[in-house]
This record gives C-alpha cells, sequence and structure tokens, in this order.
C-alpha cells in the first residue's frame, strides 16, 4: 500500500511519514502542492494525504489535478480550517474525508485505514450494460433475466467488452487482455471465441449487441450508441 502525503510544514510532514512508515505503508512525501500533482497524476498512489494551505498550488487544485487525470485514489484533507464551505467545496472536488488539525495520529491512522478498505471496493461488482448483467463476484452472466453460462474465457471476454462497451477492440487486444498473450493475425481463436460468446449473449434476444467491425476488431455496442 502505498501513500502519498502532500505537506508543507516540516514537522507535520515528517511525522507524518515516520508514522505510517512504521504501520507498514510505502510513504512519499511532496513538500508543495506541484511536487504533489506531479506525483500524484505520474505514480501509483492508494491513497494520498493532502493538506489544504500549500504555497503555489493548493489542496484544492491538487485535488483537482488528479481528478482530472481519472485518478479515483481515496483521498484525505488535512485542514486547519474547519468552515462548512471548506468541507462542501472539498467533497464538490471529490474528497473522501477530513481531518482537522491538529488531530491525534491513531485518529489520522484509523481513517485511512477505513478509505484503503473502501477504496479497494469501489471497484464495481456488477457490470451493466442494456439489459447484460455480469456480477465479478458471482461469476454470473444474466441477460433480460436469464441466466447465462459461459466458459471462463467467455466470461472474460464478455467482462472486457462491457468495460469498454461502445469502443472498437481489436484482436491483438483481446488476445492480449482476455488470452494473455499474442496471437498471430491468423489465428481463429479469437473469432471462434467471439461467435461462441455472441451466440449465447444476442441469439434469442434484442438488440444484438457485439458487433464485429470488418478490418478492426469487435464492439460491444449498446442501443443508445449505435
Ligand atoms: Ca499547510
Amino acid at each position: 500500500m502505498k501513500i502519498l502525503v502532500v505537506e508543507d510544514e516540516s514537522k507535520t510532514g515528517d511525522y507524518l511519514t515516520q508514522g505510517l512508515t512504521e504501520a507498514g505503508y510505502v510513504v512519499d512525501l511532496a513538500r508543495n502542492g506541484v511536487d504533489g500533482a506531479h506525483l500524484a497524476t505520474s505514480e501509483d498512489y492508494d491513497l494520498v494525504i493532502l493538506d489544504v494551505m500549500l504555497p503555489g498550488l493548493d489542496g484544492w487544485g491538487v485535488l483537482q489535478a488528479i481528478r482530472k487525470t481519472g485518478r479515483s485514489m481515496p483521498v484525505l484533507f488535512l485542514t486547519a480550517r474547519s468552515q462548512v464551505d471548506d468541507r462542501v467545496k472539498g467533497l464538490e472536488l471529490g474528497a473522501d474525508d477530513y481531518l482537522l488539525k491538529p488531530f491525534a495520529f491513531s485518529e489520522l491512522l484509523a481513517r485511512v485505514r477505513t478509505l484503503l478498505r473502501r477504496g479497494r471496493s469501489m471497484e464495481p461488482e456488477v457490470l451493466r450494460v442494456a439489459d447484460v448483467e455480469l456480477d465479478l463476484l458471482r461469476r454470473r452472466v444474466v441477460r433480460g433475466g436469464k441466466r447465462i453460462d459461459l466458459t471462463a474465457k467467455e466470461f472474460a471476454l464478455l467482462e472486457l467488452l462491457l468495460r469498454r462497451h461502445d469502443e472498437v477492440l481489436p484482436r491483438s487486444l483481446i488476445a492480449s487482455q482476455v488470452w494473455d498473450m499474442n496471437f498471430d493475425s491468423d489465428t481463429n481463436v479469437i473469432e471462434v471465441a467471439v461467435r461462441r460468446l455472441r451466440a449465447k449473449i444476442d441469439d434469442g434476444f434484442e438488440p444484438k449487441l457485439i458487433h464485429t467491425v470488418r478490418g478492426m476488431g469487435y464492439v460491444l455496442e449498446t442501443p443508445e450508441a449505435a
């Protein structure tokens, strides 16, 4: 578990880094907002602890930079200001929790643990597109209320098509994501798998969702986007 701490007060920054390291986390410390935003958007962190008042780019700016790149790791704000305005602003920008300074380290650690747990469970457990539902935990697929039995590869293929629906997926990408290897372009393994999957997902249902895009690949297209 890797945590980024963005804090300009050197005492607090060092104290947090030391405490979190002792608690078993890998910690990077940025001492200003610009460095913090750079690290948060170029490295992979499981959590960011972000001071609001920072020289240069403040905590709000760092948070905006993080969310703009589509990163959804939890962000815990540290703020000396207790105004309701600040909290609302932070929540609107996508902060996950607040801690008012001064705080006890034990409280910070408790919040960190909660956020990290929540962060892991934020992955949706059911993918839904049109009337297809794919349950990642129970490994079940339902269309129009009817249970559909898939092999492990068909399940993985459908999961990929659902996650990136309305996007044409080249065969090479499907090969690397579902079979974890590269296929020669003349192999028909993918073609056969898609045909079998399509028979299970689309036969007897309307609208047809899985389409071949000649010379390019495959797409699971939602009716609205078609
Ligand atoms: Ca500060």
